[in-house]
């Protein structure tokens, strides 16, 4: 039997154009279901592929993908997007406060100064993910600073 926390590795282990992952695993349920996961070796059917795609699409806005280059050239002043986005989620996804704290406050002081003087409507319509990337870079920064 499979828990959905096998249902991504195994997305991505069956992917032949993925070579390694890393995960981070900072308890044992993560750690046990990861091993599960790694000794099953049945692939996912079609019907949990579609689910998985269906998923990974209606939470899109939820998910920076990373791709920096398409959003950071279209903001005119030094501002790390994809780099912010990931301190959110390891405070808010990840419960891990403790370094999205000290991730974001190492930034410089005017790159944190540029969060709220620019503009990202044009990063917005162009990432992929939907992203309300304003909102969420600077409810970070209040969150954080
Ligand atoms: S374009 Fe969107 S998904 Fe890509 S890095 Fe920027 S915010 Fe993240």
């Amino acid at each position: 039997m499979r828990c959905r926390f096998q249902h991504p590795f195994k997305v991505v282990w069956e992917n032949p154009k993925i070579a390694s992952i890393c995960s981070a695993m900072p308890n044992m349920a993560i750690l046990q279901a990861n091993i599960a996961a790694a000794l099953n070796k049945n692939n996912l059917s079609e019907s949990d592929k579609n689910r998985l795609e269906e998923y990974a699409h209606r939470t899109a806005s939820g998910y920076c993908a990373g791709c920096a280059g398409i959003c950071e050239k279209t903001v005119d002043l030094d501002i790390p997007i994809s780099d912010i986005l990931r301190y959110s989620m390891y405070n808010h996804s990840y419960g891990d406060r403790k370094t999205a704290l000290r991730l974001f406050n190492n930034l410089p002081a005017e790159v944190r100064a540029n969060i709220f003087k620019a503009d990202y409507s044009t990063a917005e319509k162009f990432c992929p993910q939907k992203i309300k990337i304003g909102k969420i870079i600077k409810r970070t920064c209040d969150e954080l600073a």
